[in-house]
């Protein structure tokens, strides 16, 4: 009974935290609206790992700490196009 706990309607998992975001098309729980931000292209979900992020230890995708964030960066820069 914990405030800011919510329950998906789609498929019923439970999240904790009002910032916490949830993906009723892939299902993937999201630390904040900018992580969930970050999964969504322009042709629909993006595997979460593959868009630079990493799950937490409550099974939400977030962002990597910023030196991860910044190697991450670095590393779609230097890639050949
Ligand atoms: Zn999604
Ligand atoms: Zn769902």
């Amino acid at each position: 009974m914990t405030a800011g706990t919510w329950t998906t309607s789609c498929c019923g998992q439970k999240y904790t935290g009002s910032n916490t975001a949830h993906c009723t098309s892939c299902h993937h729980g999201f630390t904040g609206p900018s992580a969930f931000d970050r999964h969504m292209t322009l042709d629909g979900c993006k595997n979460p790992a593959k868009s630079g992020l990493v799950l937490d230890r409550r099974g939400l995708w977030g962002w990597p700490r910023s030196s991860r964030m910044t190697g991450f960066l670095k590393r779609k820069r230097q890639a050949p196009a």
